[in-house]
C-alpha cells in the first residue's frame, strides 16, 4: 500500500470505536488550530494576512475565548479589526449607494421595471456588511482537511481490507458525515463500487438508530420510579451520543482521548 501520510490518523480515529470516526477527526483538527492561532508559535506573515482577512466565527470565537488568554486573542483582533475597519468605510459607501438607489427610482423606471427593486438594494446593501464577518480561518482550515481525510478514507477503504472490515463493523457515522460520504463517494469510487458503499452506510446507519433509540428510551424509562433497580445499562450517555448522531459532535465527553 502506498505510504500516504493521513494514513495514520484516519486508523486512529477508526479504532477509537467512537459513534463517528470522522467527528472525532474534524474535532482534533478543530482543537489543534484553535490552540496555533493562540499558541507561542510566532506566526507566518501569509497566515497573519489570512487572520487579518478572514477572522474567526462564533464557533472559534468562543473556543478561543475559552481558552483564557486574553492578550494572544486582543493582539488577533486588533489588526483584524484595522482590516475590517478599512474594508466597513467601503461597504458604507455601497450601502448608501444601494439605499439611494432604493429611495430615488423615478416612478417610471419603477413603473417600466428599469429600477432594481428596493428590496435588491437593501439586500445587496446588507449583504455589504454581512460579508465583513461571514469567514473564518479555522473553518476554511477544517474543511481542507476533512477534504484530505475523506480522500485518505476512501483510498484505505479500497486497498486496505482490514480498514474495510474495521468500518463495515464500525458504529455508524453521524448524520451529517454519513451523507458527506455518499457524496464524496461519486468521486472517490468506481461507478460498480458505488451500490455496495451506500448499501454499507444505510445499514450502519439505520443499526446505529435502532441502538440509539433503544437506549434513549431506556434512559427515560430510568426516571420511573418502577425502574428504579434495573441496571443503567448503556443508557448514562444516551442524549448525549443521540445528539452528536443527529448532528455531529457537539456535547459531552470528547470524541478523542486525553492525550
Ligand atoms: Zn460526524
Ligand atoms: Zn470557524
Amino acid at each position: 500500500m502506498r505510504y500516504h501520510i493521513d494514513t495514520i490518523p484516519v486508523w486512529d480515529a477508526m479504532k477509537l470505536d467512537g459513534e463517528c470516526f470522522l467527528c472525532a477527526l474534524k474535532r482534533k483538527t478543530e482543537i489543534g488550530e484553535v490552540e496555533h492561532y493562540l499558541g507561542a508559535s510566532v506566526m507566518e506573515p501569509d497566515t497573519r494576512i489570512q487572520v487579518n482577512t478572514k477572522g474567526f466565527c462564533c464557533n472559534h470565537q468562543r473556543m478561543l475565548y475559552a481558552l483564557d488568554n486574553r492578550l494572544g486573542h486582543a493582539l488577533l483582533l486588533e489588526s483584524h479589526v484595522a482590516e475590517t475597519r478599512e474594508r466597513l468605510e467601503k461597504a458604507c459607501k455601497s450601502i448608501k449607494a444601494a439605499a439611494k438607489g432604493a429611495s430615488g427610482a423615478s416612478l417610471l423606471d419603477k413603473l417600466t421595471g428599469k429600477a432594481p427593486s428596493v428590496n435588491k438594494l437593501m439586500e445587496d446593501a446588507a449583504a455589504a456588511l454581512e460579508q465583513l464577518t461571514d469567514t473564518c480561518i479555522i473553518c476554511d482550515s477544517i474543511n481542507e482537511n476533512m477534504g484530505r481525510y475523506l480522500h485518505t478514507f476512501f483510498h484505505l477503504y479500497q486497498n486496505d481490507s482490514e480498514f474495510r472490515k474495521k468500518f463495515e463493523s464500525c458504529k455508524g457515522m453521524c448524520i451529517p458525515h454519513a451523507a458527506e460520504l455518499l457524496r464524496v463517494a461519486a468521486a472517490e469510487l468506481p461507478a460498480r463500487a458505488l451500490p455496495e458503499f451506500a448499501a454499507t452506510i444505510c445499514n450502519l446507519e439505520t443499526e446505529a438508530f435502532d441502538r440509539m433509540q433503544e437506549d434513549v428510551s431506556w434512559f427515560c424509562r430510568k426516571f420511573d420510579y418502577r425502574y428504579y433497580d434495573e441496571p443503567w445499562k448503556n443508557s448514562r450517555d444516551a442524549v448525549e451520543r443521540t445528539v452528536n448522531k443527529l448532528r455531529g459532535w457537539c456535547v459531552g465527553t470528547e470524541p478523542n482521548p486525553k492525550e
